[in-house]
């Protein structure tokens, strides 16, 4: 596969360390709100990524953090605990609302297709992992306690602005919003490892620490899980383009640190879903969500075709125009792979050829939408049989995920159903008839059912049928 990668900022081949094993790192939800669209636009387009590296034949590990404590209103270091400014908005505990948006999270992924990763991990369950690993940086010099903190020297680390490519000044105090200087730090880039004290001093979920009774920061989280789930080597790192600064400059400024050597080779960015020209945000309050999208009408998964139409590497102008659109795409094409007819076995080789065809396709830097032309464009060629054309919708859809044959799966349901009232219609005639000694009645019935195809068979336990 072919991929662009933030770091070398080029399309590169992707080659996994470890031969067909691929562990791949996703940052989780912080759970305290609903995850709108936006956000679920990552998470499908990081889906189709994981489940196109499964078609090309690679074994995917996967894992994903839940945010659950110490990620701030200000992605630098101030500002309250999200989670608590949360818990604070629906008179609820952190722990209560921790649990009622994780729960949310998965069940509008589910909604949407987007396969969960074998490792979740919430962040409040691995704290003494956390003060371990903070423990080894402060020894190793790469950390230091200053007033109530601890903090990431990140004058220590060779090119700390590698993932970025920007200057110091560019993204420090001053240009961001909400940041405010900490006059603690030795350096404007260091961030915090350990909290001991917050000006919001109602911080409700504290742990001991060698520092004093605190909470970790939130760049900590995903480079411990990462390292205790996937080990010391990470092929992909997945994420909206708003991680870049700080998240995940400051997750490779610790983990190689602590590791000693190169951690992770791919970095994998989702540009944001924007609505009226702005970037969809949890804290603005203004968000869209799948509930919202069902209440008027759209399938789920209407909007994941909206999201596989586009690049994941441009930024995506959310519209109810462009959604009605795609709504009645899907519609049409879910009816013409419901129109295919049960004739014709399964050609082999085409299915293979066609198989090959997505991969070259969508591996170029995971272009779903020139799949799902190639998906129409298999539809239309007339040199193979349904069966077929059945067959590799359906090798498409374990990548697109877009329940393709559906409408075709409701409606077989919808013709069984209608069968077997039918037949067992006749039968209960056909055991009258033999009752009142009408053999020939009886007769006709079985034979109008086999001219439908349909035989039956009396045994002890009454009469049983089936389709020859
Ligand atoms: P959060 O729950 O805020 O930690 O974000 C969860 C994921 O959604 C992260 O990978 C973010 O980078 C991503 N994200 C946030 N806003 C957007 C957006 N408007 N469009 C696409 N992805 C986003
Ligand atoms: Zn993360």
């Amino acid at each position: 596969m072919q991929l662009y990668n933030t770091q070398t900022k080029t399309i590169d081949e992707f080659v996994p360390v470890n031969g067909n094993r691929i562990n791949m790192y996703t940052c989780g939800p912080t759970v305290y709100h609903f995850a709108h669209i936006g956000n679920l636009r990552s998470y499908i387009c990081e889906d189709v990524l994981e489940k196109f590296l499964r078609y090309a034949g690679y074994d995917v590990r996967r894992a994903m953090n839940i945010t659950d404590v110490g990620h701030l209103t200000s992605d630098a270091d101030t500002g309250e605990d999200k989670m608590l400014k949360g818990a604070k908005r629906e008179h609820k505990t952190v722990m209560q609302i921790a649990q009622f948006y994780t729960d949310a999270f998965f069940e509008d992924c589910r909604k949407l297709n987007i396969k969960k990763p074998e490792i979740v991990v919430p962040a409040t369950s691995i704290v003494d992992e956390f003060i371990r690993v903070i423990e080894v940086l402060i020894e190793k010099g790469y950390a230091y306690k200053a007033g109530p903190n601890v903090y990431f020297d990140t004058s220590k680390v060779e090119n700390y602005y590698s993932l970025t490519g920007h200057d110091e000044d560019r993204l420090m105090v001053g240009v961001r919003d909400d940041v405010e200087e900490d006059t603690n730090k030795r350096n404007k880039s260091d961030f915090v490892l350990w909290f001991t004290q917050s000006k919001f001093e109602d911080q409700a979920l504290k742990w001991d620490s060698p520092w004093g009774v605190g909470y970790p920061g939130w760049h900590i989280e995903c480079s411990c899980i990462s390292m205790k789930y996937l080990g010391e080597y990470l092929d992909i790192h997945c994420g909206g383009v708003d991680n870049i600064f700080p998240h995940h400059t400051n997750e490779i400024a610790q983990s190689e640190a602590y590791l000693g050597h190169k951690w992770c080779r791919h970095w994998f960015h989702v540009q944001h879903l924007n609505d009226n020209g702005s970037k969809m945000a949890k804290s603005t309050g203004n968000i869209l969500t799948v509930s919202v999208l069902e209440s008027k009408g759209y399938d789920p998964l209407v909007y994941r075709m909206f999201c596989l139409l586009s690049h994941y590497r441009k930024p995506l102008e959310f519209s109810y125009d462009v959604l009605d659109n795609v709504k009645n795409t899907y519609q049409k094409l879910l009816q013409r792979i419901a129109n295919l007819k049960e004739e014709g076995e399964v050609n082999a080789d085409q299915l293979a050829a066609y198989h090959q065809k997505f991969v070259d396709t969508v591996g170029y830097d995971l272009n779903t939408a020139s799949g799902i032309t190639l998906l129409y464009d298999m539809l239309k060629d007339e040199e193979l049989n349904d069966a077929t054309k059945l067959a590799i919708a359906e090798d498409y859809d374990k990548v697109l995920s877009l329940d393709l044959t559906k409408l075709r799966n409701q409606e077989e349901a919808a013709v069984d159903e209608d069968l077997k009232a039918y037949v067992e219609e006749k039968i209960a005639e056909r055991k009258a008839a033999k009752k009142a000694k009408d053999f020939a009645t009886a007769d006709a019935i079985r034979e109008e059912l086999a001219a439908k195809g349909i035989r039956i068979k009396d045994t002890r336990e009454g009469t049983i049928w089936e389709v020859m």
